[in-house]
C-alpha cells in the first residue's frame, strides 16, 4: 500500500498519522516514507490490514489518497506508475548526459571487464567513443569466484575512470561491493553496479539507496533469482530514496554448459509489463562467448531493451578477467550500428506498449 500525503501538512498531522501506523503495524513491519517526483509518500505491507483499518487512514488528514498494489513489490510496480521511467546519467560539468529508459533511444554502455592499467583503459575508453557507444564500463572492484584471481585496481581504478571520463566525456559505470563503498564510489562513478552476486545484498542496496548522491544504480538480477525477488531488490534501493534504478538481465543458471549462463530475454516483455524501470541487456556475461554477443545484442534490442552493456577488449586473449565474451572495438562498432538500424527497423514506439 503507497500512502500519498498531502502538501503543506502540519507536524500534528504527521504525528497522527505515524502513531496510527505504529499501532496497525504493531511496529513490527517497517513502513517507509520516500519522496517519489517530489510527492511524499509512505510504503507499508498492508496484506495483513484489514479494510476498515485502510478506509481509518485514508480519512486522515494527512492523507492525500492510497494505492493499493497487490504485488510484494510496491514503488517499482507499474501499478504505482504507469509511464516507463528514465534516468539521467552524467552531469554535463563532467560528461555527456545520457538518458536511459522512457522513450529514449537504446544506450550502448561497452568497455573492459575490469580497468587493468592505464593504457589499457584509455585506449579502450577512446576506441569505445569512436564506435559510438555512450557510457564507459570497467570494474575497479572485481567480485571474483576465485581468491586467486585479479581482484582489480581498487580505488587506483577509479582514478583512472575518471581520467577517462576527463578524456572522452563519457559518463562511467563501476561496480560497488560493500555498503561502506558506496559514498566513495558516487564520488567517482555515474551509474553505480551492483553485481549478479550481489543482488540479494540487503545492506548494500540499503546503502545504494541511502548515500549514492542520487546516482543511476545499475541492479544485475541475481543468477538464481526470479524476476519477483529481483524486483524486490530494486524495491529496496528505491524504498531507501534513490529512484534511479536500471535493471539489467545478465543470464541466469542453466543446466548447459555450451553457454556460460542462460540468457532471459523473455523477461524484458514481462518486466515492461510489471515495472515502470529501465531493463538493459548484457549479452557477454549472458554468453559468455563472443562470438554470440552481437546476435544477442539484435535479439535484446528487437525484444525491447532500454540499452546494451558489452564487454570489450582490444585484446580480448590478454584480458586478465572475461577475455572469452570480450569483442573487439572493431565488433563493437558494428553492433553499435546494428543498434540503431534494430530500433529504427522496429520502431521505439511499438516495442513501448
Ligand atoms: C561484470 O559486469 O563484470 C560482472 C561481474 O557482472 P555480473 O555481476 O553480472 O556477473
Ligand atoms: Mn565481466
Amino acid at each position: 500500500m503507497i500512502i500519498t500525503i498531502r502538501d503543506q501538512v502540519s507536524s500534528e498531522e504527521r504525528s497522527q498519522l505515524a502513531a496510527l501506523l505504529c499501532q496497525v503495524t504493531g511496529n513490527q513491519r517497517p513502513a517507509f516514507a520516500t519522496t517519489i517526483e517530489e510527492r511524499e509518500v509512505i510504503v507499508l505491507d498492508s496484506s495483513q490490514l484489514d479494510a476498515q483499518v485502510c478506509s481509518t487512514i485514508s480519512e486522515l488528514s494527512a492523507v492525500e489518497g492510497i494505492v493499493h498494489i497487490h504485488t510484494p513489490y510496491q514503488l517499482v510496480s507499474k501499478t504505482f506508475k504507469a509511464d516507463r521511467s528514465s534516468v539521467q546519467v552524467g552531469d554535463a560539468s563532467s560528461s555527456q548526459p545520457v538518458i536511459i529508459g522512457g522513450s529514449a533511444a537504446p544506450v550502448v554502455i561497452a568497455g573492459p571487464c575490469a580497468v587493468e592499467s592505464r593504457e589499457q583503459l584509455l585506449e579502450t575508453a577512446q576506441a569505445v567513443k569512436a564506435a559510438g557507444a555512450q557510457i564507459l564500463r570497467g570494474g575497479a572492484f572485481k567480485p571474483r569466484t576465485s581468491p586467486y584471481q585479479f581482484q582489480g585496481l581498487g580505488l587506483e581504478g577509479l582514478h583512472l575512470l575518471a581520467e577517462a571520463r576527463e578524456l572522452t566525456g563519457l559518463p562511467v559505470i563501476t561496480e560497488v561491493m560493500e555498503p561502506e563503498m558506496v559514498e566513495p564510489v558516487a564520488e567517482y562513478a555515474d551509474i553505480l553496479q551492483i553485481g549478479s552476486r550481489n543482488m540479494q545484498n540487503f545492506p548494500l542496496l540499503f546503502a545504494a539507496g541511502r548515500n549514492s548522491q542520487h546516482r543511476a544504480i545499475m541492479l544485475k538480477r541475481g543468477f538464481a533469482a526470479t524476476i519477483d525477488e529481483w524486483l524486490l531488490a530494486a524495491e529496496y534501493i528505491v524504498s531507501a530514496g534513490n529512484p534511479n534504478v536500471i535493471l539489467c538481465e545478465r543470464g541466469i543458471r542453466s543446466f548447459d554448459t555450451h553457454t556460460r549462463n542462460l540468457l532471459d530475454l523473455a523477461c524484458i516483455p514481462l518486466l515492461r509489463e510489471l515495472t515502470h524501470l529501465p531493463v538493459i541487456v548484457d549479452p557477454s556475461h549472458g554468453t559468455g562467448r563472443r562470438e554470440l554477443v552481437p546476435t544477442m545484442s539484435r535479439a535484446g534490442i528487437a525484444a525491447g531493451a532500454d540499452g546494451l552493456i558489452l564487454e570489450v577488449h582490444h585484446d580480448p586473449n590478454s584480458a586478465l578477467c572475461d577475455g572469452r565474451q570480450s569483442i573487439t572495438p572493431e565488433q563493437l562498432q558494428s553492433v553499435v550500428h546494428e543498434t540503431r538500424i534494430m530500433n529504427e527497423l522496429l520502431g521505439r514506439k511499438a516495442l513501448l506498449v
